[in-house]
Order: C-alpha cells, then structure tokens, then sequence
C-alpha cells in the first residue's frame, strides 16, 4: 500500500510515543495531503532541532545553547536545585511558572528490574554542583514510584555531605505518577509542601 516511502514514514511515526500503526497512519496521510502546508515545515522543524539542540552539559536539559538558557538565566534563584528524572519533567514545572530556581535531570531513576544503576544517571555532575556552594537546598522531584522513592533515599544519603539541605516534593504526586502527568496547581502544591528528605 503505497510504496516503501509511505512504508517507512509509518514505522517511524509509529515508534513515536503515543503512537501505534493506525495513528501513525493517520498523521502520515495529514502529512502527505498537505506537503506544503505540513510536511515540509514538519521536516525542516526536525531537521534544525537535530542540529542546534544538545544536552546542557551543566543540568541536563535540551536546548539550542549549552549551558542552557536556565542555567544561564541570571534572574533564576541559585540558591535552589530542583532533581528531576526527564526533560519532560522539567517542562512540566516550567509551563506551571511555580519554580525559579534551577533544575538538575537525572536522566531516570535506579531501577534493579530495568538494570539501570547510579553509572547510567547524570548522578557526577549533581554532586560536584551540590559541593560547590551555591546550592543551599536541592528538592528531589521525582515520581511516586517504587524506583523513584529508591532513587530519592539513595540520593539523599549520597547529598548529605555536603551539607546542602535535601528536601523532597510532598503530597500531591499520585502513587505511580509522574510530575510530568500532574496539572500546574498541585504542581505547585507539591513544592510548597516539600519536606526533609
Ligand atoms: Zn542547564
């Protein structure tokens, strides 16, 4: 159906998340009937993000510049790190305006089921930051799951010595949910009610 270009578009848009055969079908068809109007400026979209966007060597997040525009923003309170597990965690917060401090993106959570160890999150850099000093307190924002609660007691233990206070995201985080999939004001309610970690 179609030909190998309209077969490989669908497997592409298909791996995306979110998405399954049909509604990969479906987007490649909006696409494909509209090529000026859609498809190209779709394309040259990719095509420039592929190229400027890297990972901030400092925190984690993406962005066109490295350090990126949060870290480089110099109206953002130092003073706070807030520990998130993705990127997408990090957007959460920021559409929500309730956070002005600076963020850290771990990159996951430990998780002995998925063999994912302290080696393959972006745990190094926090703790330098953390030791330098300008950091007086990091909030650990991760999810209301098993893996994340681990990730949050592992994490304030290796914290500890330098001296920073850790608190963590308090109540509002559904069990199993991530920060990503909450609404602005329990956002904000979860980091009002943040508590010692
Ligand atoms: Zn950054």
């Amino acid at each position: 159906m179609g030909g190998p270009e309209i077969e490989h578009l669908n497997s592409l848009l298909a791996k995306l998340p979110g998405m399954g055969p049909r509604s990969a079908r479906r987007a490649a068809l909006k696409l494909l009937q509209q090529p000026d109007k859609r498809m190209l400026p779709l394309a040259v979209a990719l095509a420039e993000a592929a190229r400027a966007v890297k990972t901030c060597s400092v925190c984690g997040n993406l962005d066109a510049t490295d350090p990126c525009t949060i870290c480089a923003d110099p109206h953002r309170d130092r003073s706070l790190i807030c520990v998130v597990e993705g990127v997408g965690d990090l957007w959460a917060l920021e559409r929500s305006t309730v956070y002005r401090g600076l963020y850290h993106v771990l990159g996951g959570t430990l998780s002995a089921l998925s063999g994912v160890g302290p080696e393959d999150l972006n745990v190094e850099t926090l703790l330098k930051r953390a030791g330098a000093g300008e950091a007086h307190e990091i909030i650990l924002a991760l999810g209301a799951t098993v893996d994340g609660a681990t990730t949050a007691h592992w994490l304030s233990d290796r914290l500890r010595p330098s001296g920073v206070t850790v608190t963590r995201v308090g109540q509002g985080v559904p069990i199993g949910g991530t920060l990503e999939g909450l609404d602005d004001g329990t956002l904000a309610a979860a980091l009002r009610g943040r508590r010692s970690a």
